[in-house]
């Protein structure tokens, strides 16, 4: 492959895998764009929330929520510290999307097969010109099954919800490890075993366990990946 040429790069795994800090890192270090795909469906999963069309009472309506998808504009802003922030019809809702109430419904709305047709295709789009790294759960299965790059991040449920508390904890979310490590397994569950694109590795992706690997030593695992990729 020449070395100038751009590939697609997708990473996969659990929640709170440390997926996405990696998937941005590896961006930044290699001049792609970085789109973390999880944040969509967040920020799906708000707006049902705050149109009541979705509770953690009643479950979602999902019938309703389709009817609304046209009115859903999903969009990224880079800030001027080089991070992202997700924009939900214009609105910043980054922090919003993050904490506790969102993490509670996100899962059963991303089973929603008309949610992940749209967000599919969206995802499909932003990687027409390479160049990507993007993160998931169906990156590498469903929505870059042709990516030169693919990556299975794997944690254990315990190792990911101390990561998970930190995070939130540094940015003033209220939670307890048990609430956190329960939605952990609870995402875990429900991402693994839903029919329409469930979260499974895909057969030609290289498995990173990082339980044990600061975030330099996962960094240079996916940095030798990429010039081995690219070199050939
Ligand atoms: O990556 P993150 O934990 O922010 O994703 C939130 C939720 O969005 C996941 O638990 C999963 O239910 C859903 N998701 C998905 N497919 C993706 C990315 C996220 O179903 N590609």
């Amino acid at each position: 492959m020449n070395k100038e040429s751009k590939i697609v790069i997708a990473i996969d795994g659990f929640s709170s895998s440390g997926k996405s800090t990696m998937a941005k890192a590896l961006a930044s270090r290699i001049g792609y764009v970085y789109v973390d795909s999880g944040a969509m469906y967040r920020a799906v999963t708000l707006y049902a929330l705050r149109h009541g069309l979705a509770s953690a009472t009643s479950g979602v309506e999902a019938t309703r929520l389709v009817e609304a998808l046209p009115s859903i504009l999903i969009e990224f802003a880079v800030q001027p510290d080089g991070s992202q922030h997700t924009l939900l019809n214009g609105e910043d809702v980054e922090r919003e999307i993050r904490g506790m109430e969102v993490s509670g419904m996100v899962s059963p709305v991303s089973v929603i097969p008309a949610v992940r047709h749209r967000l599919v295709a969206l995802q499909q789009e932003y990687g027409r010109a390479k160049g990507i790294v993007m993160d998931g759960r169906d990156i590498g299965t469903t929505v870059f099954p042709d990516a030169e790059m693919k990556v299975f991040v794997d944690a254990s449920p315990e190792v990911r919800a101390r990561r998970r508390l930190k995070e939130l904890t540094e940015k003033g979310i209220p939670t307890t490890y048990e609430e956190v490590l329960a939605n952990v397994r609870e995402r875990d569950h429900i991402d693994s075993t839903r029919e329409e694109s469930p979260l499974r590795k895909a057969d030609d992706a290289f498995v990173l366990n990082n339980d044990n690997l600061s975030l330099d030593e996962q960094l240079q695992v996916l940095i030798d990946l990429y010039r081995k990729i690219t070199a050939k």
